[in-house]
């Protein structure tokens, strides 16, 4: 299939209420042309009524939704040319696999021949190659998912709009397609949004990732700036592993554990902040601290062993557990339950949140 034409899509204020619920509050998105972005936030947040109302199937109470520059808040979805793919395939059983994919093309009234062209490339494109006379019945889980897709695809789509796709796949195929739909993105190039409640996913799969809070966008960035420089406490918490430690700011210092923290430069001093703890930051401090960072001191409380990691659990003076994470088992003489450790966080890694 050849590489697609693609279009931004502009977000602004969009706004939707079911009864007294915000489903969507004020929502403000620039996506970018071709660009892979996903929508990423717990269930009820509102990702599916964005979606949905990108596609056209839900009318906003107010707010403006261009392709390309052109408002299309009144164009009925048909004629907004967006592919999409549900959660739940939403293929017709009765008819093959040929006819499903087929279902676009035949609404638009395209030539038999040029229909069997299409069908076919898709399904090549989907590496489904002589599955056209297959009933749905007769698929696993994630060959249902790429028909699906391969319906999305065949009339060309300058927008794609996937909604929890991988949801119903098991881990191995669901990582393996996580991989594939990225690649398909790259070859044929529309501008896709993606919507998932799993961080990972999202980390792996994404250009860039909108933490939807609320019907809000709490933070849109890059998997790196989500990760490394959270906005606030909820994309911290959202996205990897954290323990919290509250900060108590005293003239220009943050002070947690009664010992004042080395932080990055320019890190706003806020009353309500809270440090962030990645377990993968911590390390085993077997030498005295080290310049330039902050220091943990406690017991170990529990070792589990996870084959590519191993995640310890330590209890802080004040009886608060925080974890760290590290390749193999540490090495020193004091690494066992009860055991004395101190831990290590690097300037750079001592990252302050606040609750908004
Ligand atoms: P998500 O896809 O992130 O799980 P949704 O967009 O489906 O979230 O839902 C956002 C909020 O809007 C939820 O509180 C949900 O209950 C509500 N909602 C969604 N669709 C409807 C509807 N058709 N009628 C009433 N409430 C709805
Ligand atoms: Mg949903």
């Amino acid at each position: 299939m050849t590489t697609t034409a693609s279009l931004p899509i502009t977000i602004s204020g969009l706004t939707k209420t079911y009864g007294g619920a915000r489903a969507l509050d004020h929502v403000d998105l620039e996506i970018r042309s071709g660009e892979f972005l996903t929508l990423l936030g717990p269930s009820g947040s509102g990702k599916t009524t964005l979606l949905m109302t990108i596609a056209g199937f839900t009318r906003p109470d107010s707010g403006s939704l261009k392709f390309g520059g052109t408002e299309v808040i009144c164009t009925p979805p048909h004629k907004r040319e967006v592919g999409m793919v549900f959660q739940s395939y939403a293929l017709f059983p009765h008819m093959d696999v040929a006819a499903n994919i087929a279902f676009p093309l035949t609404l638009r009234r395209l030539p038999k021949d040029e229909i069997a062209r299409r069908v076919d490339q898709a399904l090549e494109t989907v590496q489904l190659g002589g599955y056209g006379q297959r009933g749905i019945a007769q698929l696993s889980g994630g060959q249902r998912q790429r028909v699906a897709l391969a319906r999305a695809i065949v009339f060309e789509p300058r927008i794609l709009l996937m909604d929890e796709p991988l949801s119903a796949l098991d881990k191995k195929l669901r990582e393996h397609m996580q991989i594939e739909l990225r690649h398909l993105h790259d070859k044929l190039g529309m501008t896709t949004v993606y919507v998932t409640h799993d961080q990972r996913e999202a980390l792996t799969m994404s250009d860039r990732i909108a933490v939807i809070n609320q019907g809000r966008v709490m933070q849109l960035g890059d998997p790196e700036a989500l990760y490394e420089r959270p906005a606030n406490k909820f994309v911290a918490d959202f996205i990897g592993d954290s323990t919290f430690l509250p900060v108590e700011i005293s003239g220009s210092q943050a002070v947690c554990h009664g010992r004042p923290l080395e932080l990055p430069a320019d890190t706003p001093l806020r009353a309500d902040s809270f440090l962030m703890l990645r377990p993968e930051k911590l390390r085993l401090l077997t030498d005295g601290p080290a310049a330039g960072m902050n220091t943990f001191s406690g017991t170990i409380k529990r070792i589990v062993y996870q084959g590519d990691s191993v995640l310890t659990q330590i209890t802080l003076s004040d009886e608060q557990v925080i974890s760290m994470r590290s390749v193999g088992h540490p090495e020193s003489a004091t690494f066992r339950i009860g055991g004395p450790v101190t831990l290590g966080l690097r300037r750079d890694d001592t990252i302050l949140v606040c609750d908004d």
